[in-house]
């Protein structure tokens, strides 16, 4: 699937806000809204950030392009999970972001096991998780209740999980809707026990205004 490869944190200075999307680099100081903030562009230092009055529009774009940046979606599958969200019972600004939280990369990075959605998306690529016993290496895999989620049985000595399973008692645990466990062997085992509650996703996003752009 198609991706954003240009530069990231232009994204976050155009949006005006930190949306972490690189990591330990996010709580550096070397972030770049940190050291540059106003809007990316020629004029960006003139305009500044706009602080007057803004258009419905404006605002309800703004959200949506906020909240596909920070899950690393393109317009098109992101029209796609809205769609499969208004499809389903219930609030569907509530079931679109369930949709994206359930996401295999989003799973990986929320479980610890990736400092970002960027760097989570290309352990999945690289296809050192199975779920249920079986390799996926697709990242937009929505990831059901009930399903478990391990490390590729010949990724598991690789440095990078060897490492990770010692970082993994400093970092966050997991979410209240994840488990996550290591066993005596080392091997890393996750599961999704139930989708997760608005509250539970602590994101500067109004996704009422997402529902409102795609509304109109
Ligand atoms: Fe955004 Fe992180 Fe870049 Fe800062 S370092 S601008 S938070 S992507």
């Amino acid at each position: 699937m198609a991706r954003y490869i240009g530069p990231v944190c232009k994204i976050c200075r155009r949006e005006g806000e930190k949306l972490f999307l690189k990591g330990a680099r996010c709580l550096s100081p070397k972030c770049s809204i940190e050291r540059r903030s106003y809007p990316p562009g020629q004029h960006g230092k003139e305009t500044q950030y706009k602080k007057g009055r803004t258009s419905d529009f404006s605002t309800q774009l703004r959200e949506k392009q906020k909240a596909r940046r920070i899950y690393g979606v393109l317009e098109r599958q992101f029209y796609r999970y809205y769609s499969e969200a208004n499809r389903r019972a219930g609030p569907t600004g509530t079931n679109l972001l369930a949709l994206l939280e359930t996401r295999l990369d989003n799973v990986i990075y929320r479980l610890g096991l990736a400092d970002s959605r960027a760097q989570a998306r290309q352990l999945v690529q690289h296809a050192h998780f199975d779920i249920n016993g079986v390799s996926t290496n697709i990242s937009s895999y929505s990831v059901r209740p009930g399903d478990t989620i391990t490390v590729h049985p010949t990724s598991r000595n690789l440095r990078y999980f060897r490492e990770i399973r010692s970082y993994l008692a400093e970092r966050p645990g997991a979410p209240d809707w994840l488990t996550l466990n290591v066993s005596n062997d080392g091997n890393i085992e996750a599961k999704l026990i139930r989708l997760p509650e608005r509250l539970e996703i602590t994101l500067p996003l109004n996704e009422q205004l997402i529902v409102e752009y795609y509304s109109r």
